[in-house]
């Protein structure tokens, strides 16, 4: 007989884990499957760590209330069990004229979507705070932080398996078919393929979301859930003087991203980016070549970076619901009932800030998933 869960999550990410953790209270038989050795190998791992205040998205967005959401019960997780981070606050910062308009929207934007802890700053106040930084205009974000989130990740796990959840390493799906009011999963792992049948399944896998969902037969192309790979890249900085700023600075956002930032870590050292590029294939490797991009995109409201201060360190890559050019895209999250998938739910562009975003979005999950097994 094949063995049967209540809830099988595809992907070990923050996201799943987050989702695990939260389902696994109600004592329900929960399996994770993860194509990797362990947990938070791609792009939970792979970020700026920052823990995102929801200033920059349209309100009534998924982004926006999920991250405003998020932020506060992570910042209540990481205080209750000991997981690290610095809430340094940030400055987004405006050097010319066309940005100060823009940066006048994103402080109105924030305050919409209820961050309404905002301060525009002068020049002689972003100096103040700053002594490194050149702006016209800045916009200081108190409730920004910066997160360990390897140490984030490590508690979800070991949480989520202290709750009963199970955690199949090394083991990929490779289909999804539904039988009667079930789904039969099926896996490939070092001793073959086999199959689970679960009534539940999340779909949580990341950039591979878009194929797992085409797994169960949905129209992938129809419901819009092609993903384009849109690469981060980082350099780190020398922890020199001329350079030290002590919270994370940004400028005014991109189309594609939120601008290549400054951003301290927790261990002191400060680095740069991401930037924003569609690739076509998974490759991390830092392109040593973009140097000068990033030295000209910080150079601006930075000018004590020297560009020999710059070293490629990593990337990661972001699973975009938006071709290039394209607008934005709210995150996808999606009981498949109407689709004929009752019982599947997938989760879509968990781009940024879906770090920041994982404990509501686990909430949210959590009450999909007992609305299906209540
Ligand atoms: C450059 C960059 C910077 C970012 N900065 C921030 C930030 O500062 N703050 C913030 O809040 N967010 C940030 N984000 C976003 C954040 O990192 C992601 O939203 C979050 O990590 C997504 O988590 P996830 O669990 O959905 O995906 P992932 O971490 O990608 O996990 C998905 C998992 O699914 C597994 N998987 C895939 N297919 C299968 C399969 N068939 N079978 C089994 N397992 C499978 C993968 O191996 C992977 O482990 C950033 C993202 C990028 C790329």
């Amino acid at each position: 007989m094949l063995a049967e869960l209540d809830v099988a999550i595809i992907g070990a990410g923050v996201i799943g884990l987050a989702i695990a953790n939260e389902i696994a209270q109600q004592e329900r038989e929960v399996f994770v499957f993860e194509k990797n050795r362990t947990f938070g190998l791609e792009t939970s791992s792979r970020n700026s760590e920052i823990i995102h205040a929801g200033i920059y998205y349209p309100e009534d967005s998924l982004k926006a209330k999920f991250c405003v959401e998020g932020k506060e019960l992570l910042y209540e997780l990481c205080d209750k069990h000991g997981i690290g981070y610095k809430r340094l606050g940030k400055v987004i910062v405006a050097i010319n004229e066309n940005e100060v308009a823009q940066l006048d929207n994103t402080y109105e934007q924030g305050r919409e979507n209820g961050v309404d802890d905002l301060l525009l700053l002068s020049q002689a106040e972003i100096k103040k705070l700053e002594p490194n930084i050149e702006g016209k205009v800045g916009l200081f974000s108190p409730s920004t932080g910066v997160l360990d989130s390897y140490s984030l990740l490590r508690f979800l796990h070991g949480q989520a398996r202290e709750r009963g959840a199970r955690f199949v390493f090394n083991t990929e799906v490779i289909g999804i078919e539904k039988t009667g009011t079930k789904y039969k999963v099926q896996i490939r792992d070092r001793e073959g393929i086999s199959t689970f049948i679960s009534k539940v399944v999340v779909n949580v896998a990341g950039l591979s979301a878009d194929k797992v969902a085409q797994f169960a037969g949905l129209d992938i192309l129809k419901a819009g859930y092609k993903l384009h790979y849109c690469k981060g890249e980082y350099f780190s900085l020398g922890s020199r003087n001329r350079v030290f700023v002590s919270r994370p600075i940004y400028p005014v956002p991109g189309k594609a991203g939120l601008g290549i930032h400054v951003t301290p870590g927790l261990d002191g050292r400060i680095r740069l980016g991401p930037d924003a590029r569609y690739v076509d294939s998974m490759d991390y490797r830092v392109d040593e070549a973009q140097k000068e991009v990033f030295y000209d995109a910080v150079k601006g409201f930075l000018p004590t970076v020297e560009f020999e201060d710059l070293e490629p360190e990593f990337a990661g890559i972001r699973p975009k619901l938006q071709a290039p050019g394209e607008t934005f895209l709210d995150f996808v999250i999606a009981h498949e009932e109407k689709a004929g998938f009752p019982g599947l739910i997938n989760l879509i562009g968990m781009e940024s800030p879906g770090l920041t975003a994982s404990p509501a979005i686990a909430r949210h999950v959590r009450k999909l998933v007992d609305e299906i097994l209540n």
